[in-house]
């Protein structure tokens, strides 16, 4: 139908875009909500979907079911591949989208440091579809080493390698590592999944940078203690299909999962815009992309520094800040009225390490252990969207903290058998 009012398309409907299009739920406009997905993911779980404990459908919600009160809001599944400024036109692989005011929040991808060809054989863990590969990857190199009789393919096929010592990396580790030391202990005959070895790789001189070196050292050790080998100041220099080659050495693995970098979605490209070296648009202190004050840039895809000065880290929390922001400064706009600049509020940081541990930093509060991890895991549930996800998920939690069992094991689109090298 055609409108008089004002047209907002907000591109992506992740944290940023989704908070974005909720802060507009009574503003006199038509909003266009465009993703490539159907769903909306709360990508801090998705690691437990890589490793089984959780289902896909526990951690994402289809974007026009949580917004289908919205009736200012319209949901279009198709994927962005342009911008065009000057004639205010969202350039879609299903058409043109005209715009009054844009916000792009489109996220961020996996970077492989100039080596792209890598993502062949280390997958990262950005989409359901990463977690649902991670997994049968995982999966399917017990299965393969239970049917094999070469002791050292058997032995190549149980090593796991992750690259990448932040949050996700050491959540992974101490996952896969539960995953070989104790749901899967007694499931086999041929092999003993204990012998799996986990190694945990980082270029940098400690675990989780963002860190205190407290937690950094507590985490090193509980994943130790779990039987991960962790690798610090070790920087991988090559990857292949049976392994990772090291500046000192090579280490053959049957699975290798990259968590080392990130780089913010192409949305620069599409604006020619200045960018930072993680590709992120360098936008304004109200997010607008410079001379453009109807276009912002929000999340993942922004480069914007907090009052001290220092960038405004890529988390869940900074982007859902930015997307209320956005929406209200556009609400303010249409009538007439503006907001003072964008103010990031640090919320800090959490990261888990196995099934009963994790550290948290939320400015005075500092926890690590058990108690961190009951933080944690309420913080999760609080989070997630809808009361079936959260009452399915608390109880998951619950089932597999008693058994250790994970319910998620299934292999689905069976892999070819590897050969190993
Ligand atoms: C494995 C993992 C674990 C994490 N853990 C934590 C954590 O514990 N705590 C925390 O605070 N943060 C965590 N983060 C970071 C957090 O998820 C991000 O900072 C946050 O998702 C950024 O929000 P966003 O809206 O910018 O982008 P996203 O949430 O990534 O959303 C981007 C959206 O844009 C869509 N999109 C992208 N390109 C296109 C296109 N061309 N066309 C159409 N649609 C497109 C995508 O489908 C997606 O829905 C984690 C991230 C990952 C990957």
């Amino acid at each position: 139908m055609p409108t008089q009012r004002p047209r907002v398309v907000i591109l992506g409907a992740g944290f940023g875009g989704l908070s974005c299009a909720q802060a507009l739920r009574r503003a006199d406009a038509d909003m266009t909500i465009v993703d490539r997905q159907n769903y909306h993911c709360f990508q801090p779980l998705l690691y437990q979907v890589a490793t089984a404990a959780l289902s896909p459908a526990d951690v994402a919600w289809p974007i026009r079911h949580i917004l289908r009160r919205q009736s200012n809001a319209t949901v279009l599944m198709t994927e962005v591949t342009g911008i065009d400024t000057a004639k205010q036109l969202v350039t879609t692989t299903s058409g043109l989208f005209p715009f009054d005011f844009l916000v792009i929040a489109t996220g961020a991808m996996h970077s492989y440091f100039g080596h792209d060809s890598w993502a062949g054989f280390a997958p990262g863990l950005k989409r359901i579809e990463d977690a649902t590969r991670i997994r049968r990857s995982i999966l399917s190199a017990f299965e393969q080493a239970e049917l094999t009789d070469d002791d050292e393919q058997r032995r190549k096929l149980l090593t796991f390698v992750i690259v990448g010592g932040g949050p996700t990396g050491v959540e992974m580790a101490g996952a896969i590592a539960e995953v070989a030391r104790q749901t899967l202990k007694r499931d086999f005959r041929r092999i003993d999944p204990r012998t799996a070895r986990i190694i945990l790789i980082e270029a940098g001189p400690r675990l989780l940078p963002a860190f205190s070196e407290r937690h950094s050292h507590y985490a090193k050790d509980a994943l130790a203690a779990m039987g991960v080998e962790v690798l610090t100041s070790t920087l991988v220099t090559g990857c292949d299909a049976y392994g990772v080659d090291l500046a000192h050495g090579r280490i053959d693995a049957g699975s290798v999962i990259w968590a080392a970098g990130v780089m913010a979605s192409p949305a620069a490209d599409w604006l020619a815009a200045d960018r930072d070296r993680a590709g992120r648009i360098i936008v304004g202190p109200d997010l607008s992309l410079p001379r453009h004050e109807n276009i912002f840039v929000i999340g993942d895809t922004a480069a914007v520094n907090d009052a001290a000065g220092h960038p405004v880290p890529g988390l869940a929390a900074a982007a859902k800040q930015m997307g209320i922001y956005a929406g209200r400064l556009i609400a303010a706009r249409l009538s007439g009225r503006t907001l003072p600049p964008f103010h990031y509020k640090n919320l800090g940081v959490l990261a888990t390490i196995g099934r009963r541990s994790a550290v948290v930093e939320l400015g005075p509060l500092q926890l690590q252990g058990f108690v961190g991890w009951l933080f944690w895991s309420m913080v999760h549930i609080y989070f997630l969207i809808g009361l079936r996800n959260r009452f399915v998920v608390a109880l998951t939690w619950l089932w597999s903290y008693i058994t250790f069992q994970r319910g998620a094991r299934l292999i689905t689109e069976v892999p070819p058998p590897r050969s190993q090298g």
